[in-house]
């Protein structure tokens, strides 16, 4: 039933230790909603997970699917199923959104959903325009979005997806993210699962996730139900909530 399993990862970067430790168990159909304050590490989490070469592991390794990736390209971790949305993805003038999306579609075989996503996300009057290149914060996660839909991986990692947004797109946003990881299909029909980073948990009210996870400082410093401790983090902060999750673990 495992999809990921993170077994005591440690990452650097520019030879600063940013990870330590880090064990994770997800399975499959589900999701997780990662926490944690600025500069806890939640997004060099990600990076390491998808093989970005400037995040080195020092200790530890990642099996995703069986298999351990841990030495593998992003190229490789990509054909085998891992998808992921940037928090702040470059700008790439020359390349036309409409281009991107025909590639990302082929490589997913999703040609065929092209016109029903590029719909769902509102997204008909980018097509023609150069990658990120003066699009609005909301512009840039549909964008990622609809990337990451057409790739149609097994497990997605959304870094943010919902910061910068306005209440309106945020609702857009949620409803990809809950047919990208089928959060709209009962549960024993799921196959897809993810991690997806949020600071303010508004894309919660959208996307049921089944666990919730805190970093902190480097670590995972508390796992629980997603909601618990949002409503915990909201009234506390993340300090005490981190206290009161390692009593209780
Ligand atoms: P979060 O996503 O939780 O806000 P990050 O993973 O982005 O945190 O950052 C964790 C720490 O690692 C921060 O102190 C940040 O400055 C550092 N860091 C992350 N990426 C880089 C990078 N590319 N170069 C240098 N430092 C980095
Ligand atoms: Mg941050
Ligand atoms: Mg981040």
């Amino acid at each position: 039933r495992g999809i990921l399993r993170i077994v005591n990862l440690g990452v650097e970067v520019d030879g600063r230790k940013i990870l330590q430790n880090v064990n994770l168990y997800i399975q499959r159909g589900q999701t997780y909603a990662l926490f944690g304050p600025n500069g806890s590490g939640k997004s060099t989490l990600l990076m390491a997970i998808a093989g970005n070469p400037k995040y080195k592991i020092y200790d530890g390794r990642i099996i995703f699917k069986g298999k351990d990736i841990t030495n593998m390209s992003p190229d490789e971790r990509v054909k085998m199923g891992l998808g992921i949305s940037y928090q702040n993805p470059p700008k790439i003038p020359g390349v036309k959104l409409r281009d991107l999306i025909k590639h990302c579609a082929k490589l997913g075989g999703t040609e065929d959903k092209i016109e029903e996503y590029v719909k769902m996300l509102k997204m008909e009057n980018l097509l023609d325009r150069d990658l990120n290149v003066g699009f609005s914060g909301g512009e840039v996660k549909r964008s990622e979005l609809l990337q990451l839909l057409l790739m149609n991986p097994e497990f997605a990692m959304l870094d943010e997806p919902d910061s910068g947004v306005d209440l309106e797109n945020i609702a857009v946003i949620g409803k990809a993210i809950s047919k990208l990881l089928e959060r709209d299909k009962p549960e024993e029909e799921r196959t897809k699962s993810g991690i997806i980073i949020t600071h303010t948990g508004h894309i919660l009210k959208y996307v049921d996730a089944d666990y919730g996870v805190i970093m902190y400082k480097g670590r995972i410093a508390c796992v629980g139900d997603p909601y618990d401790i949002l409503k915990t983090v909201e009234n506390y902060g993340y300090e005490e909530c981190v206290k009161r999750c390692l009593r209780t673990l």
